[in-house]
């Protein structure tokens, strides 16, 4: 669905991205984890046209997507829900939603999708007239996310969605990433929460100073001592 080749992003002499490879396969959940600064929020900024790569390709489906604009290609189904969330904190949860369903030039969200939304994330729906500020970090992430789905998603870029909450609220991302994944949407995820990424992915590639370093799936590389020493803080055990 996704295929990535030999991408290079650079900002300025910093080189943040050094000839990426890596693909995302129709109704998987892929992970892209690593330390910070790996590059891999570089990456989602790349494949989703708000950083312009110096070098490389990006596929997805048929299409040459690489040079596109950003509002194509979230057109063409790719739609990417951003570290720090970016909630409009001054205006009110349903306008945030709004513009959501507004970002996809190629539809238009249908009041039968606002109301799904809702049944999903009744806190929404409780709060909808009030300022997306208010909202507390997991309502705000719930937002996020509820807002991208409105741009009608085939494949959902989630970067970081489980950072600062607390861990019952991590636990409940982790098991909305599965159930937008059972419903047939394609994930490709970057998380600093390796152990629940690869819990959830099916593919994971693990990125070190703009490279990928190891490949496999989920459940090998939580089985992997490197992995585990390196990202996780321990042993395999
Ligand atoms: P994090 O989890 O900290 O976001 P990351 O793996 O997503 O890490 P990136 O944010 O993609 O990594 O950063 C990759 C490299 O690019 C880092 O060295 C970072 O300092 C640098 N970088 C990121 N954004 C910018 C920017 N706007 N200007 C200059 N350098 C940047």
């Amino acid at each position: 669905m996704l295929e990535v080749s030999d991408l290079a992003v650079s900002y300025g002499q910093i080189e943040a991205v050094r000839g990426l490879s890596f693909h995302v396969e129709e109704g998987q959940i892929v992970a892209l984890i690593g330390a910070n600064g790996a590059g891999k929020t570089t990456t989602l900024n790349a494949i989703s046209g708000l950083h312009r790569p110096r070098r490389g390709v990006v596929r997805f489906r048929k299409s040459e997507i690489s040079r596109w604009p950003a509002h194509r290609i979230v057109g063409a189904g790719i739609v990417h829900v951003p570290e720090g969330r970016a909630i409009l904190a001054r205006m009110t949860v349903r306008e945030n939603l709004e513009l959501g369903a507004a970002a996809n030039p190629a539809r238009k969200a249908t009041p039968a999708e606002f109301e799904r939304i809702y049944r999903r994330f009744p806190v929404l729906r409780e709060r909808a007239g009030g300022l997306a500020g208010n909202l507390s970090g997991g309502e705000q992430q719930m937002l996020a996310i509820a807002r991208a789905l409105l741009a009608g998603p085939q494949l959902l870029l989630l970067d970081e969605p489980s950072i600062g909450l607390a861990p019952l609220l991590v636990r409940e991302i982790f098991n909305i990433v599965k159930e937008l994944n059972a419903e047939g949407r394609t994930i490709l995820l970057v998380e600093q929460n390796s152990q629940k990424a690869l819990q959830v992915a099916d593919y994971a590639y693990v990125m070190d100073r703009g490279r990928i370093v190891l490949e496999g799936t989920g459940q090998s590389l939580l089985n992997n001592e490197q992995v585990a020493r390196t990202y996780m803080g321990g042993s395999t055990g």
